[in-house]
């Protein structure tokens, strides 16, 4: 099989795998205590936790703290729930669980998007704005938004601003932000930990109560293991950057020609370049996706295909329903080889090509 679906989920690193088989703990192990007791087991389990923060941290911009949670979409609620602060401006093109938090906490403005997936800070905002979310990368077309800008904006406004973080972690220097949500699954870090970073002064209330854990502000029993192999991805992702992204950029260069008689969604320029977001009238993206079985592609994010819906985000950018739903999504990154570009798009050009008979 080839797998060309890098913003569903990456492959485990194996050195993230090293790092979490010892907090496993069987029976016979000193590594099952919890980190939150005060023995030596407990000590140790704890202490492998915050190696694993500060290799977590290195990703961030300094001046603030990781906060640990099971999930991006848990840091998401953390920050839009917690801040309490309302109403918030979010851009069209963010992940559901921004969108549908903010939502669900109160009054939301809808910002501008430009056809070319960029939604610009010098927009107008309602003046009462208190929260402002706009993502780093996007996981649909991989447009890199000016999070610089929109930090500055938010100043301006009084307002804090929340970036989305998921699809750049790892890839390229993350955001500056008040507030910033990752997961470790979309960087070769396993699946069920994400983190919340928090600038230092940004005050949040609990969302989850309990045991008061991550500073009171995510109670429950952190993972060692899950912990040891976000941080373990981290590091190798910080010593890696460079090198991982010139492999991107050489499947990217290969992919834009394999793929060349089909129409880009979302700009060439300021994108992430591991996902290759393309079109082709008339496709009927069910047929090829069962066509192509071998493949791991999207017909969109991996939460909204088998939707049937067309996707939010190419709706936004102003594509028609009929544009969207003839779209698919290619992500590729770290351990994807140019032979497996190759062979994916023989395969995906000679089902669409068919189709075209
Ligand atoms: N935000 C973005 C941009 C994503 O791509 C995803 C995952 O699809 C999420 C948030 C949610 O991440 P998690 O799977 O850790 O909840």
């Amino acid at each position: 099989m080839i797998y060309l679906d890098y913003q569903a989920t990456t492959p485990l690193a194996p050195e993230a795998r090293e790092a979490m088989m010892r907090w496993l703990g069987g029976p016979d192990s000193d590594c099952f205590g919890n980190p939150h007791s005060s023995h030596r087991m407990g000590r140790m389990a704890a202490a492998a936790i915050e190696v694993a923060r500060e290799e977590v941290a290195a990703l961030f911009p300094p001046g603030g703290k990781v906060i640990f949670t099971g999930s991006a979409t848990e840091a998401i609620n953390l920050a839009i729930r917690g801040s309490g602060v309302g109403p918030v401006a979010v851009s069209p093109i963010e992940h559901a669980a921004v969108l549908d938090t903010a939502s669900a906490t109160g009054p939301v403005h809808m910002l501008d998007v430009s056809p070319d997936g960029v939604c610009d800070p010098a927009q107008v905002l309602p003046a009462d704005t208190r929260l402002i979310a706009v993502m780093q990368v996007n996981n649909e077309i991989g447009m890199i938004e000016p999070f610089i800008e929109w930090m500055g904006r938010a100043r301006q406004a009084g307002a804090l601003y929340l970036c989305d973080a998921v699809q750049a972690y790892g890839k390229i220097a993350v955001a500056q932000a008040d507030m910033i949500a990752v997961s470790a699954h979309k960087f070769h870090g396993p699946k069920g930990v994400g983190a919340l970073w928090l600038r230092d002064g940004v005050r949040l209330n609990e969302v989850q109560t309990g045991g008061g854990q991550e500073r009171g502000l995510r109670s429950g029993t952190l993972s060692p293991a899950l912990i040891a192999g976000f941080g373990a991805a981290a590091k190798l992702a910080k010593e890696r950057m460079e090198e991982d992204a010139a492999h991107v950029e050489a499947l990217w260069v290969r992919a834009r020609e394999a793929f060349a008689g089909w129409t880009l969604n979302g700009s060439e320029d300021a994108r992430w370049h591991g996902n290759l977001n393309i079109r082709r009238d008339g496709l009927d993206v069910n047929r090829l996706m069962s066509d192509c079985r071998n493949v791991m592609f999207s017909a969109g994010s991996a939460c909204a295909s088998g939707s049937g819906r067309p996707s939010h985000v190419l709706k936004a950018i102003g594509l028609s329903d009929r544009q969207a739903k003839s779209s698919i999504r290619l992500g590729f990154g770290r351990y994807t080889t140019l032979d497996e570009i190759e062979r994916a798009a023989q395969a995906i050009n000679a089902a669409a090509k068919e189709q075209a008979l």
